[in-house]
């Protein structure tokens, strides 16, 4: 791994992997990302001071610029976060997500494979493509069991259908042309420089706000939370002792509803940043950060339960997560506070904890 081609790095898990390549390898880092409202230069600003990691800002379903790009740079390994991620949104407009995550990934993958085709030796034994999925591919489970690498795709929202095609084209390009490709698939991040449309950083940034805190039907919905660090440590252990065409389920071992993460980070916002000392809960009058919980619609087709199934990562790779949730909560919620800027700047367009994906509304 000396030149590594990092798609989608200025959004949240590819910023945070580029920053790892930096720290833990010799790597030469050369980031391509569309810069869409969740792609920011400010997640990249730290990884920029380093002379080994450029950024090129382009489409990864722009055939012309990606072609140029394989053919001036001497790429040896692809990793492609690239994507349109947030649910809602695919639902309110599947386009962009049928753009960048069907399209853009067999863009890149026909890039790769022409330059794989001309590689011999040791370049070619070096050459590796990791995309980065989901565990939504999987669909949703009952109160039981997990998704293991064979368990059938069956994706619910137009954003986990597009991620499911794009893991398809991508076995597809190993089986039929020899592409050395993996993929990974794992559960629900949270970390730092996450795009406040998502449920942690919404809800902890609207309680530092006293905004109401959204809980979509129930908030009985179960997911499996990983740290942003561990899964990029994942990841790069796939790139390093992975087997090409292999899948590995990454999953934090942290089945929490969604209910249970809002007050677990309310409670750690309590103790970090007390609500009783906060001007904007007193002019509104509330007194904790739980009593700003609000029930709204759930999201249409919203997939009840996932959990991964992570023991091939473990066993295989020797993978585990460094962060236990409680701890992993609090890094987050420290980050944020003290990332005030970065989220300013991020949110300047001022729609990003707009609620999204209601069909009736659209
Ligand atoms: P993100 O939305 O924070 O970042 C996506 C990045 O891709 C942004 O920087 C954006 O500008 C860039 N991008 C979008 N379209 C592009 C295009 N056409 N060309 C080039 N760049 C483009 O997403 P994330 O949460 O960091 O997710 C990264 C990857 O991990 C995605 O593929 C996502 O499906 C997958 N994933 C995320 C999670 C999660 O919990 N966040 C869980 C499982 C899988």
């Amino acid at each position: 791994m000396r030149h590594v081609l990092v798609t989608g790095g200025a959004g949240f898990i590819g910023s945070n992997f580029v920053d790892l390549l930096l720290a833990e390898t010799e790597a030469q880092v050369l980031v391509l990302d569309r810069l869409t409202y969740a792609g920011h230069v400010e997640s990249l600003e730290a990884a920029l001071a380093s002379p080994r990691c450029r950024l090129v800002e382009g489409d990864i379903a722009d055939a012309g610029l990606v072609d140029a790009l394989f053919a001036q740079e001497p790429v040896d390994t692809v990793v492609n976060f690239a994507a349109e991620s947030h649910v809602d949104r695919s639902i309110d407009g599947p386009d962009a997500f049928i753009h960048t995550n069907l399209v853009g990934t067999f863009r890149l993958l026909e890039a790769a494979r022409s330059r794989f085709d001309g590689l011999e030796g040791a370049e070619r034994e070096r050459f590796r493509f990791l995309h980065v999925s989901t565990d939504e591919v999987y669909g949703t489970l009952g109160p039981e069991g997990a998704f293991h690498e064979d368990t059938p795709y069956a994706p619910n929202s137009p954003y986990a259908a597009t991620k499911a095609g794009a893991d398809h084209l991508v076995r597809a390009h190993r089986e039929t042309f020899g592409l050395p490709t993996l993929i990974t698939n794992c559960s629900n991040n949270y970390g730092p420089r996450q795009y406040p449309e998502k449920l942690l950083p919404l809800v902890l940034l609207n309680a530092l706000e006293a905004k109401d805190l959204p809980i979509y039907g129930d908030g009985g919905q179960v997911r499996d939370w990983l740290h942003v660090e561990d899964h990029c440590r994942g990841i790069l252990l796939a790139l390093q002792s992975g087997q090409p065409g292999r899948k590995y389920n990454i999953g934090g071992n942290a089945e929490r509803t969604n209910l249970e993460i809002v007050d677990a980070l309310c409670d750690t916002l309590e103790a970090l940043r007390p609500a009783a000392e906060s001007p904007a809960m007193q002019a509104r009058g509330v007194a904790a950060y739980r009593d700003l919980k609000t029930f709204v619609p759930d999201r249409p087709g919203h997939d009840r339960r996932y959990a991964i199934d992570a023991t091939r990562v473990r066993s295989e790779l020797g993978w585990e997560p460094r962060y236990e949730l409680d701890a992993g909560l609090r890094q987050t919620v420290e980050w944020y506070l003290s990332h005030r800027a970065w989220c300013d700047a991020v949110q300047k367009e001022g729609t990003a904890r707009s609620r999204r994906g209601l069909l009736d509304e659209a």
